[in-house]
């Protein structure tokens, strides 16, 4: 799997679920070096998400699943079906 550099997958039981596993997860509860990635459900096409930018958004006690019928892909513009998953800012990147 491809990422941007710098950024690694969280290992634990929240990395990914596809549907509710971690939509329940409010902005809020997000760690400092958490973010968000979606990924499509068609091409699989994953990208990196501005958490804070969301989070100013939606409401810091959102839980992110209130934004997966916003996410668009920025590949083939699918809106379906799109997954969350969370990442780690890797700092000693
Ligand atoms: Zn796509």
């Amino acid at each position: 799997m491809k990422h941007h550099r710098g950024i690694e997958l969280v290992r634990d039981h929240r990395q990914i679920d596809p549907e509710e596993g971690i939509g329940h997860i409010r902005f809020r509860d997000l760690a400092e070096w958490e973010i968000i990635g979606a990924r499509c459900g068609k091409c699989g096409y994953s990208n990196w998400l501005d958490r804070w930018k969301l989070a100013n958004k939606y409401g810091a006690d959102a839980p992110i699943a209130d934004l997966r019928p916003h996410l668009r892909c920025g590949k083939c513009g699918n809106r379906d079906g799109n997954g969350l998953r969370l990442g780690a800012i890797n700092r000693n990147a």
